[in-house]
């Protein structure tokens, strides 16, 4: 039996995922050819390590042990993750550890600006872990994160990518006053695997937030993203697009779903690139302004590009 340590974190032996640790073995197909990535061992991912270190601070690259790692710290495209290395959910996909998080660091806006600014960023993208400990679920950290970014980096575009505040009232209205440029909050998947993928979510919940965002300040450009590969149907699919654009979501990003361990969600299938093609064309068909879909995408992949595409999108629709 596998034995799910956390491996990352200074605190070795300790389990990443202790609830999951006596689960069984769920395996997963091998990896098709078209999953291939950059080994990280560049000049610049080195650069990238060393302010991220510097700093003191997490990011969901090392944290989630994303694929594209070694493409986009090559090119400085850190994204960072705010109020600690420790979440209070265990959603069933997800690699960061699971626990009773520390308290907030009060520098940690700071220390993120200025990594921006070392890092050279015209696009930063934030996120953080769910914090239902905190009665606002981290809505004035996010807050102050993005005003210290601003006044650090005045031309930088903000991009945050948030929990979903269930059961935290006033909290979204907090983090859409500091005004990111992208609010991106992930779907993760269709509504039917809800219970077994991310269960401490609802489905319609996050829907809404994505809605709400909108109403109160269109001009914020609003974002989601599933992962396929988890059991899904592809009607399913199609169903969630259908919601994202009733809540006028801007832009989609679908990805394949990667098992982080044997103790994770298995993979189920994996999706080959031209269903991914065929995905992204159905999206724009459905009036997404900006669509990413192909088995590496991941919601912060590429952000920087995609948001220059995304603004351009908005301009020619408004003539
Ligand atoms: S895709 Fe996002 S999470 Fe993955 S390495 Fe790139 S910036 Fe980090």
């Amino acid at each position: 039996m596998v034995v799910v340590v956390d491996t990352v974190s200074a605190t070795p032996l300790r389990p990443r995922h202790p609830e999951k640790v006596n689960r069984p073995d769920a395996l997963s197909p091998p990896k098709p050819d078209w999953i291939r990535v950059r080994a990280p061992n560049t000049r610049g991912y080195a650069d990238t390590r060393r302010i991220v270190k510097e700093n003191g601070l997490v990011t969901v690259c090392e944290e989630a042990g994303c694929p594209n790692i070694g493409e986009c710290w090559d090119k400085k495209h850190a994204t960072f993750m705010i109020m600690g290395d420790t979440c209070t959910r265990a959603c069933a996909f997800c690699n960061v550890k699971t626990g009773m998080p520390g308290a907030l660091d009060a520098l940690e806006p700071e220390h993120v600006a200025e990594a921006t600014f070392k890092l050279g960023l015209a696009h930063i993208v934030i996120t953080s872990v769910d914090r239902d400990d905190l009665a606002d679920g981290g809505a004035a950290h996010f807050a102050q994160t993005v005003r210290a970014i601003r006044a650090r980096c005045p031309a930088t575009t903000i991009e945050i990518l948030t929990p979903d505040f269930l059961r935290k009232d006033g909290a979204l209205e907090v983090v859409v006053a500091a005004k990111p440029d992208v609010f991106n909050h992930n779907l993760e998947t269709v509504p039917s695997h809800y219970l077994t993928v991310r269960p401490g979510a609802r489905y319609f919940h996050s829907i809404r937030l994505l809605q709400r965002v909108k109403e109160i300040d269109p001009d914020i450009f609003t974002k989601s993203g599933i992962m396929v590969g988890l059991g899904e149907e592809r009607h399913e699919v199609l169903q969630v697009m259908d919601d994202l654009r009733s809540a006028d979501v801007d832009f989609l990003t679908i990805g394949q779903y990667l098992q982080p361990t044997r103790k994770h969600h298995a993979v189920m299938r994996y999706v080959p690139p031209d269903e991914f093609a065929g995905y992204e064309k159905l999206a724009y068909a459905k009036g997404f302004l900006m669509v990413s879909a192909s088995p590496l995408t991941r919601s912060s992949h590429h952000a920087g590009d995609d948001f220059v595409r995304l603004r351009a999108a908005r301009a020619a629709l408004s003539g």
